[in-house]
């Protein structure tokens, strides 16, 4: 499956097992760190190439030693790198997370993020590919006047689309979403999102107010599960049980498991079901990449649940 991804890349400073988050004017541990490669747009990249798909990225970097790491970490998973474009004048994005069992905080420079354009994505890469996926859409804001076009675009070459919110550091949560749904296939806000773009706090209600008639809305709840609204109804899935040890990219590499399935034409309920694995597995390790499955993985994961759930039936 050939997919494009365009978005943010910068890598990621995790400051993992912190007790709790640290409150304004105070100190915390840490139990260790990793320097890795972050960004929601690159994590869903690389996690839909581990399952095994074809997957291209375009973003900006600066000519930093930072670029390089994210590009290196890229290309040593199979993504193909040739339309990133490294800017002279400007330094490469990079986040902070500062990660408990139970959350994290962030923090972004956006450096070279917010400098990617429609008009860096031209209707002869769209047409290589067979579906276009945005991350970090709030981050992105040089993407904002265009995007609407382009997956218009995207849809005459005969592409499908999804979008990844992320969280809206102005908390205006606008900057056009709603509008820009109209052209999107699957759209994939987690609990947070939903709450700041419709108001409800209860993420049923909130896909609800999200529904166009159009659009697949898949809800990504954290440890609550996920849930999903498509053709006027709502499903609702458990998370796994897992040992969680850092969730940095778990939603992204929930979204990488249920493009996977979803673009292959399965149900949306083993979609979901697949989806959800592949977010409860990146939660065991250290990191948006560092424990995300590979085809074999998620679908050994998902036949051990099977097998636990029929023998609590019995
Ligand atoms: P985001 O990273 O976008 O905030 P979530 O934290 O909601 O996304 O996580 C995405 C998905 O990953 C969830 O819907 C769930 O399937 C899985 N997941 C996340 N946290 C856990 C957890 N603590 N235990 C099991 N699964 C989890």
């Amino acid at each position: 499956m050939r997919i494009l991804v365009a978005g943010e890349l910068n890598p990621d400073l995790i400051l993992s097992g912190c007790d709790a988050l640290p409150e304004p004017g105070k100190e915390i541990f840490a139990n260790g760190y990793e320097w890795t490669l972050g960004s929601s747009s690159a994590i869903c990249a690389v996690g839909m190439a581990r399952l095994g798909n074809e997957v291209a990225f375009v973003g900006n970097v600066g000519t930093d030693q930072n670029g390089d790491f994210c590009l290196d970490a890229l290309r040593r998973e199979h993504v193909d790198i040739s339309q990133v474009r490294r800017l002279p004048d400007r330094k490469t994005g990079m986040t902070v997370s500062i990660s408990s069992r139970r959350d994290r905080s962030l923090v972004t420079f956006l450096g070279a993020i917010s400098s990617l354009t429609a008009a860096d994505i031209p209707a002869g890469i769209l047409a290589r590919h067979r579906h276009f996926h945005v991350a970090a859409y709030y981050l992105q804001s040089g993407l904002h006047d265009g995007i609407r076009d382009l997956f218009r675009r995207a849809h005459d070459a005969g592409l499908t689309t999804s979008l990844d919110c992320g969280y809206d550091p102005s908390e205006s949560w606008d900057s056009g979403l709603i509008g820009l749904l109209e052209e999107t296939d699957v759209f994939l806000p987690n609990e947070e999102e939903i709450r700041g773009i419709t108001g409800q706090s209860e993420p049923e209600r909130g896909l609800q107010c999200l529904d166009n008639g159009r659009t697949l809305l898949v809800g990504k709840l954290g440890s609550k599960g996920c849930i999903a609204r498509e053709g006027g109804s709502t499903i609702r899935l458990p998370a796994f049980p897992v040992n969680v040890v850092d969730t940095t990219g778990a939603g992204d590499s929930f979204v990488a498991g249920f493009l996977h399935e979803w673009l292959r034409g399965r149900p949306l309920h083993a979609s979901l079901r697949f989806a959800s694995a592949c977010g409860a597995l990146s939660t065991e390790g250290v990191g948006g990449t560092g424990s995300q499955p590979s085809l074999g993985e998620a679908e050994a994961f998902l036949a051990a649940q099977l097998e636990r759930e029929e023998a609590k039936c019995i």
